[in-house]
């Protein structure tokens, strides 16, 4: 897996460090309040795991899994529920917890999913923004790190089902991209 890697663009440790300062914001910001995170599978999950641990208010949390690139690196744009969340959202705030924001088109709809269940809001907090390749304009509450517009996995994210246990964010050797993108 490591052999695959060309180069770091994001450590793990400037993504902690982040992700320490986001938890904090949300929790101040939501102090008093009903939250409910709801993660995005499974890329998001990494990110996830780590934020909830950063929060020090109580809060709910759900999934839900979207479908999204598959074996390619190109958006369809085609954004399909796999599996919905379980909990009712109904006058409680929301915040959706992604691994990364593209095109926007995902969060575009996910937003609208949610709003259309009566909660208070809905929010976003993304680990990376990539805001060259913004198709649809998406409020990003809290935003982690942005990067340019390159492939990347690691963090959650995947190449065709693999690599989202790289603990940094990377890009890969253009070989292994040439081998699969359809
Ligand atoms: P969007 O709908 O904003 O274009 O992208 C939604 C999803 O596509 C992201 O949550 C992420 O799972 C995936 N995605 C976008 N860019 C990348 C990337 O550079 N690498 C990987 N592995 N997935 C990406």
């Amino acid at each position: 897996m490591f052999e695959d890697i060309q180069e770091v663009l994001v450590t793990r440790e400037a993504l902690e460090e982040k992700v320490k300062e986001l938890g904090k914001r949300i929790s101040k910001d939501y102090e008093g309040k009903e939250l409910v995170l709801i993660g995005v599978l499974k890329g998001g999950v990494v990110f996830f795991a780590d934020l909830i641990r950063h929060i020090t208010i109580p809060i709910e949390m759900d999934f839900i899994s979207v479908s999204s690139y598959g074996n390619s690196t190109k958006s369809s744009g085609v954004v399909r529920i796999i599996k919905d969340i379980d909990i009712d959202i109904t006058n409680k705030h929301v915040l959706i917890v992604e691994d990364l924001v593209d095109t926007g088109l995902t969060l575009r709809y996910l937003k609208d999913l949610f709003e259309d269940r009566g909660p208070k809001d809905v929010k976003v907090c993304t680990a990376l923004d990539k805001p060259s390749r913004r198709k649809v304009d998406v409020p990003i509450a809290y935003n982690g790190i942005t990067i340019p517009d390159k492939f990347v996995v690691g963090y959650g994210l995947d190449f065709g089902g693999k690599y989202r246990n790289l603990p940094d964010v990377c890009v890969l050797k253009e070989s292994v991209y040439d081998n699969k993108v359809d």
